[in-house]
């Protein structure tokens, strides 16, 4: 039997994570008539942040929960979504491991 603990919650993981919020988002929807034709939605199912939530007929862009792990990127069928480094200063920092 082993005395380790049960692995940490992804939330739990999350609340440790330094972000210093900008006021000027590094992630941005190139064309919402894209997302209209999207079924599937992927950013909203694959972000571990839940950065992207679809409110009414469009995307809504939380980037200031990003922590840069670079799914979107690779998950949007359409390459829909532009996201880029926060500026010096801004974004995430990762205090354990
Ligand atoms: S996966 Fe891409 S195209 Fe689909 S809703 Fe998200 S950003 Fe839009
Ligand atoms: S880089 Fe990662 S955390 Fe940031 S919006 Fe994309 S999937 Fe979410």
């Amino acid at each position: 039997m082993s005395d380790n603990p049960m692995p940490a919650k992804l939330e739990d993981k999350l609340f440790l994570l330094k972000i210093t919020r900008d006021d000027h988002s590094h992630i941005e929807i190139l064309s919402n008539d894209v997302c209209l034709r999207c079924e599937e939605k992927w950013c909203t199912k694959t972000c571990p942040a839940e950065v992207y939530h679809w409110e009414g007929d469009h995307i809504v862009v939380s980037y200031e929960n990003c922590i840069e792990c670079g799914a979107c990127r690779m998950i949007c069928p359409y390459n829909n979504i532009s996201c880029v480094m926060p500026r010096g200063g801004f974004g995430v920092q990762y205090k354990f491991g």
